[in-house]
């Protein structure tokens, strides 16, 4: 089927089974968010929710909140919210921390079983086009460990099967990659990684509520992830983690904090780890900030990752074929797998001065973003992006680029954060 009116988009939307969802988020008037998979859009409910956790549960209830307002289970309460997300079970997820550090934690511990297992393993396999923080994050702890550990690096996935062998200890990929929207085989390369006694670590950044994801079934190992991409927990809203239950209590994490600790309020001298994923708690937690993840979960509560997959697809798919259909002209080249089975929740494609067509399509509303090198990258959000909106969007972006208008000058203007 081609799509060639904008009748036909306001159809689907009218016949799109997630249309209600919309509503419980505040979208400003005037602007196409496609920019979900980097900072979701607010869920209507955090702004109560907020001044509820500010004036009652830390004005009124103050330092008794710890136990009456829930505070100190929140990060296993959210984990529980998060885990149907991405197939894994009761007390299998913690919310807590940032990405980065959540994947020194389990890092560090894969690397640890490792050293019980066979010491002679000393190396991480990773993507060189990872996302920079979890390269440098591994590049930290094998500076740390010293000994020999070492960060190896491959140009594709398909160079992965050749890189991981005897002597390696993990193999660390991000699901979906953030720049091409390329979705690996978790199960599939999770069985070649333990068939040569490699552990896996998944980074679900831009898995987790983008696209269906099962972690028990896929027999993964360690897995990390934020909640203010897909999961619209609030700009910088705590990450989480996931140990698969075979290896939980093999051991603990470096950042063994007193959260982590089996009796927290018993003030030992002595580092004794909770049972169970708690242990993957490090400090006190942001509670102003996680209370908010707990809004963005509630919405996901209302339907589930298949529909939503659906959903994602149709969009992605929409969108590709109407900018090469409408935009075809101009020096655009896709850069996502066109193949469902690898495409995430996202479309990237190239173009030669990618910076400056982004810059003015923001400013005409449109808001996506831009990664080096050349790459304009628009995240599908199917909870609240409409079809007529991947419409529009294309729209604008034909006229930004038959017109010329990103050539003006104040489009090559950097900003600090792109
Ligand atoms: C967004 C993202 C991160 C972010 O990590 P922070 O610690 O939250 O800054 C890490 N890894 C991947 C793959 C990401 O997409």
């Amino acid at each position: 089927m081609t799509t060639q009116t904008r009748e036909q988009c306001e159809s689907l939307d009218l016949h799109d089974p997630l249309r209600a969802l919309r509503d419980q988020f505040a979208l400003p008037d005037g602007v196409i968010y496609l920019d979900g998979n980097s900072l979701g859009a607010r869920p209507r409910a955090s702004a109560a929710r907020a001044a509820e956790v500010v004036s009652e549960e830390w004005g009124v209830g103050l330092i008794r909140s710890w136990n009456t307002a829930g505070w100190f289970e929140l990060p296993q309460r959210l984990g529980n919210k998060l885990a149907p997300l991405v197939g894994a079970g009761e007390n299998e997820v913690v919310v807590t921390d940032t990405t980065s550090i959540n994947l020194f934690k389990v890092l560090a511990a894969a690397v640890r079983v490792q050293q019980t297992r066979d010491p002679s393993r000393k190396v991480i396999v990773s993507e060189a086009s990872n996302f920079p923080t979890d390269l440098y994050i591994a590049q930290g702890l094998a500076d740390l460990l010293q000994q020999g550990y070492s960060l190896r690096l491959v140009n594709s996935p398909a160079e992965i099967d050749a890189a991981v062998g005897a002597d390696t200890a993990v193999l660390m990929l991000t699901h979906v990659n953030y720049k091409s929207g390329e979705m690996l085989d978790m199960a599939g390369l999770t069985e070649l990684a333990h068939a040569r006694g490699v552990l896996t670590v998944w980074d679900l950044c831009h898995s987790a509520g983008a696209v269906p994801v099962a972690l028990n079934a896929s027999k993964a190992d360690y897995a990390i992830g934020c909640t203010y991409k897909y999961l619209n927990g609030g700009p910088g809203s705590p990450a989480f983690v996931w140990v698969a239950p075979a290896l939980r209590d093999a051991f603990w994490q470096p950042l063994s904090g007193w959260w982590g600790h089996a009796a927290p309020f018993a003030m030992e001298p002595q580092y004794r780890p909770v049972d169970g994923v708690r242990r993957f708690l490090c400090g006190t937690q942001p509670v102003t900030s996680m209370a908010m993840v707990e809004c963005g979960l509630d919405i996901f509560a209302q339907t589930n990752m298949q529909v939503l997959r659906a959903k994602s697809l149709l969009l992605t798919d929409l969108f590709i074929e109407l900018v090469e259909s409408r935009c075809g002209h101009h020096p655009l080249t896709l850069v996502t797998p066109r193949d469902h089975a690898r495409r995430g929740s996202q479309v990237s494609f190239e173009h030669p001065e990618g910076y400056a067509v982004m810059q003015a399509l923001i400013e005409r509303g449109v808001i996506g973003d831009y990664r080096e090198p050349r790459i304009i990258r628009f995240g599908f959000t199917p909870l609240y992006t409409s079809f007529t909106e991947v419409w529009d969007a294309v729209e604008i972006l034909r006229d930004v680029l038959d017109s010329g208008s990103f050539r003006d000058e104040r489009f090559l203007k950097r900003s600090t954060v792109t």
